[in-house]
């Protein structure tokens, strides 16, 4: 999609990424851009792991920018080439720019640093605690993780059950959560076996036990939220509207635009608690939107791009951040259509240090509806004369399949966008969108 999004302007992209049929590679073919392409070295797609240093340094001899639509990356290897642009100051052949900087993808990635970052600059968090080895309980090697149960147990005792215990590192659609229900022994077992596989210890390079896992007081929330934020390279920020988001599994499955807050929710603690919002009566939406700015810009100067950031709305009104994401994010994809400007074209103007523009969100209501595959054949469920693509191409809606090889459960194999006159519109067409997919999904 971001590919998509740079190709009205001419903007060559090159990918780096394992598949040789990657579908941001069958969106461009960079060697046929003749403008750019020298005879002697056309600009090529790079076939690898976004974790191999090798690749990375393949990939940034070729462009003047590069940035990251997964948070999963190899942080050393883009250090590097960021700072040789630092010492060089840029285009002498070495070095380039990297957006967001490659310290605060740093930062993000380890999902409690994240916390410990923003709880420092005032961000609203659910409170968190470090799971580490306890001094009582030291590490054996026949049972490492015994030595964890200590620490888990008193972060029950201090936030309750259930229990948020999350993974630091390489989590996604809720892989790496899991909820723990109480205190009893074979539940925090079973806790800890499924976080920290037995056979993640013994992997080469194979992170410390203490580095793995933190727990965090479960939020009873109403709705979750996300606004998504672009921030230029001077430092302004421009957010979109808040969105409601619905997790199924803990996969986002379906975005509402923009977000319609219970009324409950409306005014409250939270809101009195912030002083100035409370006082001049500033709605759920806008508290949302200037939270997340304010997030963003608490991650530094390096911040630049489109940030996701997902919120928790409280009963009470207020918003809790639950994480950020430095790239575009599932929750904007309702912006291609619905907005003036995309979440992707966005992403390109900040990273290419263009003026950001104001963001209008045009229709009165939208929402995105995600294909997730639930077998190795959905995708030719979605695709059937009756199935749900065809419904949305009669009814008006916008189509995005991503053109990925392979099908699996859970796996994000397209997305469809409707707009509509008001929020029970968009609502109904996506009921009726709804309805038609496979499986557990209707
Ligand atoms: P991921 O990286 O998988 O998106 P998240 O930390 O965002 O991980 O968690 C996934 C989902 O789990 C959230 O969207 C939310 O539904 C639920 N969740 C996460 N943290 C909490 C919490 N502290 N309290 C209640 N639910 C939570
Ligand atoms: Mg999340």
């Amino acid at each position: 999609m971001l590919l998509q999004a740079a190709s009205p302007m001419a903007i060559p992209v090159i990918t780096l990424d394992p598949e040789i049929t990657a579908p941001a590679k069958q969106v461009s073919q960079p060697q046929v851009f003749p403008a750019y392409a020298s005879s002697s070295a056309p600009l090529r797609h790079v076939d690898g792991a976004f974790t191999d240093a090798a690749k990375i340094r393949e990939l940034a001899q070729q462009v003047d920018v590069l940035t990251v639509e997964i948070e999963h990356v190899n942080v050393a290897a883009l250090k590097e080439v960021a700072d040789e642009y630092a010492s060089t100051g840029g285009r002498s052949g070495k070095g380039i720019k990297v957006f967001p900087s490659p310290s605060i993808i740093g930062t993000i990635q380890d999902k409690y640093l994240q916390k410990v970052h923003l709880a420092a600059r005032g961000i609203p968090l659910a409170p968190f605690l470090p799971i580490s080895a306890s001094p009582s309980a030291p590490v054996s090697s026949d049972d490492p993780l015994a030595a964890l149960v200590p620490s888990v147990l008193e972060a029950g005792e201090k936030f309750g059950y259930p229990l948020m215990l999350k993974s630091r590192h390489l989590a996604y659609d809720g892989k790496g959560n899991y909820v723990l229900r109480s205190a009893d022994p074979a539940a925090v077992r079973a806790a800890l076996d499924a976080l920290v596989p037995a056979s993640s210890l013994s992997l080469p390079g194979a992170r410390p036990l203490t580095d793995r896992l933190y727990a965090e007081k479960f939020a009873p929330f109403v709705k979750e939220v996300a606004v998504m934020v672009a921030r230029g390279a001077s430092g302004e920020t421009r957010a979109y509207p808040a969105v409601e988001t619905i997790h199924r599994d803990s996969v986002c499955h379906i975005v509402y635009a923009p977000l319609r807050p219970p009324v409950d929710a409306q005014h409250g603690i939270g809101h009195e608690q912030r002083g100035l919002n409370a006082v001049v009566g500033k709605s759920v939406n806008e508290r949302a939107q200037e939270d997340a700015q304010k997030a963003i810009d608490a991650l530094g100067e390096g911040a630049v791009g489109v940030f996701g950031v997902e919120m928790f709305l409280m009963g009470d009104g207020s918003l809790l951040l639950n994480e950020i994401a430095p790239r575009p994010h599932n929750s904007g994809h309702y912006s291609i259509e619905a907005c003036n400007v995309s979440q992707y074209v966005a992403h390109l103007y900040a990273i290419l240090s263009l003026p950001l523009p104001p963001i209008n969100f045009i229709p009165p209501a939208a929402a995105m509806l995600n294909l997730l595959g639930y077998s190795s054949s959905t995708k030719d469920d979605f695709l059937k004369p009756d199935g749900v693509v065809a419904k949305a191409v009669s009814m008006g809606a916008a189509v995005h399949m991503y053109g990925k090889a392979g099908c699996r459960k859970g796996r994000k194999m397209g997305h469809i966008t409707v707009l509509g006159s008001s929020d029970a519109d968009v609502r109904a067409q996506i009921a009726e969108l709804a309805a038609l997919l496979p499986g557990s999904y209707a």
